[in-house]
């Protein structure tokens, strides 16, 4: 801030210059140009690694995978760490230094500014991982984004790395009255110089022609804890939690409110120590190992983004069959210039047989898929013939969820589902990874590839969608499996399935809790699983789980369904208030009582499917996709889901209902064997 460094050159200009480090030198020149708009000067050099945007950084880099949030940890140790835009007052970076708020417990405001909420202590999750950090000797990558007041440098791209540093010093200090942590980083490697200092700028002094002091540092008397000399005003003690906090200037016991840094904190560096280590390569090798292991092309760590060798952007695997650098389907491309960077990788994708992505072929490692609370309330149906052993699952007057889990006899008849699984890892689908907003209101990739055919489909995703007489013929064959078990379930009068869905999982990759309900569509969706197992869950919606939101808003009509809480209290309730016994206000009253009363965070599953290569899933009725969520998780490196519903051809424009329309050759139509 301009206005700062005039008061402090004015206040002691011959201290000022006394500093030894390059930064200074670059800070009292921008501030004896101040005026009241700050230019923002160019910069030396370019970042080893940059971003677009936050998913595709947080798909890349191993040390920061944290799509919400400043502070990356695993084990409780920080790897990496954000500065944003506004920052807050007194952030400060120069060419080796920052210093910065710890974040979390602060709520935004919407323009970036961010309030401190709480106060923050030693025993903070972020602070200790910086902590842990600092005393372990793990060094944190920094990334920096374009809108970053306190570098006052033009940076070239929206997310820059700007590389390892070291947590040499954490202090609070009184944020809007409460206690708010700060942390100062120092440049890992003071000789090598920095790409984002000042254009034309001299290279560092070696450290060996520098002066390398320590902040003068006092034990206070209150609490008998070190605390440096941090501000220009005075010695405090800045440990939080104690009743010395911020004493030791004023006689009153209070902190002056215009703190500015000390000159000398400012310009002291810690000598280099090289046990100081990050744990993960700045830049990602997933390229080169890649290439020794082309048969690991659906294993987690091919999964994640890579850098372009070119342009040194992140790049989010977002095509089943690798990288480009220039997508041309993200909607959410920033303008780039007239020739964006043409760089792509597209992988051989090997054929991985059935069996390397199988652990467990003969074992089933769910018997009892009704979890045993609820078994009394859901009816269930077992019908066996030589293909396949159905189970249905009957939810009273909601629907039912019918799984039909094949026998080993099917398997490998033509065109079944081995041969499907092999044939769809070579087909172009056109599976692509979507971007899509997350409850936790961050944006993010879905995680898994997508591709969509027949009868346009908008819910969790929007995706193109390809006519049926376009679609490859394992889509067809999918597609008649599909139908025959719909059939089964919703009879042969019911409108059949003209719209697909594939997804393809690699290692790790699922489905999050969501439903397949939407105006636009049919009371019934089957799935067909092929590779890898998977786990699908059912469970109650969380307002009918507690019978109001999280915020005690009661759901207009109570459902009282199975899987609820409080489930014979409020069906007792609901009777009650049927026969006419409680008042409106009366029953809203005992609601409310109960649904205050959870403390569960979410409510568990009701029904737990073990889905095998070759199983289909049949969920009938619009009621059960209001009511219930499912989700879907892959438990091995390759798998597909084919999901096939009815779409309402009124609700699709009158041009694209031809997509849905579907004709299977003679050869391509299932007889359920
Ligand atoms: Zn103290
Ligand atoms: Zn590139």
């Amino acid at each position: 801030m301009p206005k700062r460094g005039k008061k402090q050159q004015g206040k002691n200009p011959k201290r000022r210059r006394s500093g030894q480090a390059p930064s200074q030198v670059t800070q009292s020149e921008s501030a004896s140009g101040s005026a009241e708009v700050q230019e923002l000067e160019d910069v030396r050099g370019q970042p080893a690694v940059w971003a677009n945007d936050r998913p595709s950084l947080c798909e890349t880099l191993p040390w920061f995978q944290s799509h919400q949030g400043g502070v990356y940890q695993t084990e409780k140790v920080c790897h990496g760490f954000f500065l944003g835009g506004h920052g807050g007052p007194r952030d400060y970076i120069d060419d080796e230094i920052v210093i910065t708020r710890v974040g979390g417990d602060c709520e935004s405001n919407g323009n970036g500014a961010v309030t401190q909420m709480n106060d923050q202590s030693w025993n903070t999750r972020a602070v200790q991982s910086l902590r842990a950090s600092q005393e372990s000797g793990v060094a944190v990558g920094l990334i920096i984004s374009k809108g970053n007041q306190p570098i006052k440098r033009k940076l070239p791209h929206e997310l820059n790395v700007m590389g390892w540093f070291r947590v040499v010093e954490i202090w609070f200090e009184n944020t809007n009255g409460k206690s708010g942590a700060r942390v100062r980083f120092q440049k890992l490697d003071l000789e090598e110089p920095s790409w984002w200092a000042k254009r034309g700028s001299e290279d560092p002094p070696p450290i060996s022609q520098r002066n390398l002091r320590l902040p003068e540092s006092k034990i206070c008397k209150g609490c008998l804890r070190s605390s440096k000399l941090v501000y220009e005003q005075g010695w405090m003690c800045l440990q939080p939690k104690s009743s010395c906090f911020l004493s030791g200037l004023l006689d009153d016991g209070t902190a002056p409110t215009d703190l500015t840094y000390d000159v000398n904190f400012l310009s002291s560096r810690e000598p280099p120590d090289d046990h100081i280590k990050p744990q993960f390569s700045l830049v990602p090798n997933t390229l080169a190992e890649l290439e020794r292991f082309p048969d690991a092309w659906s294993q987690k760590f091919a999964s994640r983004g890579v850098v372009c060798p070119e342009c040194h952007k992140c790049i989010a695997r977002r095509y089943w069959k690798g990288w480009m650098c220039h997508d041309p389907l993200d909607d959410n491309v920033i303008t780039e210039s007239a020739a964006p960077c043409q760089w792509k990788k597209i992988l051989d994708v090997p054929t991985i047989p059935l069996k390397a992505v199988q652990e467990d072929l003969n074992v089933r490692s769910i018997n009892k898929p009704v979890d045993k609370e609820w078994r009394t309330h859901i009816q269930q149906e077992a019908h066996s013939t030589d293909a396949y052993h159905r189970m249905t699952y009957i939810i009273g007057d909601v629907g039912k969820i019918v799984h039909f889990r094949a026998n080993e006899s099917i398997l490998n008849k033509p065109k079944g589902p081995d041969d499907l699984f092999q044939r769809l890892q070579q087909a172009d689908l056109g599976l692509y990874r979507y971007s899509i907003n997350t409850r936790a209101g961050t944006r993010q990739l879905t995680k898994s590839f997508a591709a969509n055919f027949g009868m346009p489909y908008k819910y969790v995703l929007s995706v193109r969608s390809k006519g049926f007489d376009e679609a490859p013929a394992e889509v067809i064959l999918g597609l008649d499996r599909l139908k025959w078990a719909t059939d089964q379930v919703a009879g042969k009068e019911a409108s059949g399935p003209n719209e697909l869905l594939a997804l393809g999982y690699l290692e790790k990759m699922a489905m999050g809790f969501h439903d397949d309900g939407e105006d636009s569509l049919g009371p019934t969706i089957a799935t067909l699983s092929l590779g890898a197992n998977a786990t699908m869950k059912f469970r109650l919606k969380d307002q009918y789980f507690r019978g109001s939101s999280r915020s005690h808003v009661l759901v207009a009509d109570d459902a009282v369904l199975p899987g609820c809480e409080n489930y014979e209290e409020r069906k007792e309730l609901k009777a009650q208030r049927n026969a006419g016994e409680l008042t409106k206000d009366e029953y809203s009253k005992h609601r409310m009582r109960l649904a205050k009363a959870v403390t569960k965070n979410e409510g568990s599953s009701l029904i737990t499917l073990d889905l095998r290569h070759g199983d289909m899933v049949v969920m009938h009725g619009s009621l059960l996709q209001k009511y219930y969520e499912h989700s879907v998780e892959s438990k091995g490196k390759l798998r597909f889901a084919l999901t096939s519903r009815h779409v309402k051809p009124e609700m699709v424009e009158e041009g694209d209902r031809v997509k849905g329309e579907y004709n299977p050759a003679p050869d391509q139509i299932y007889n359920g064997e």
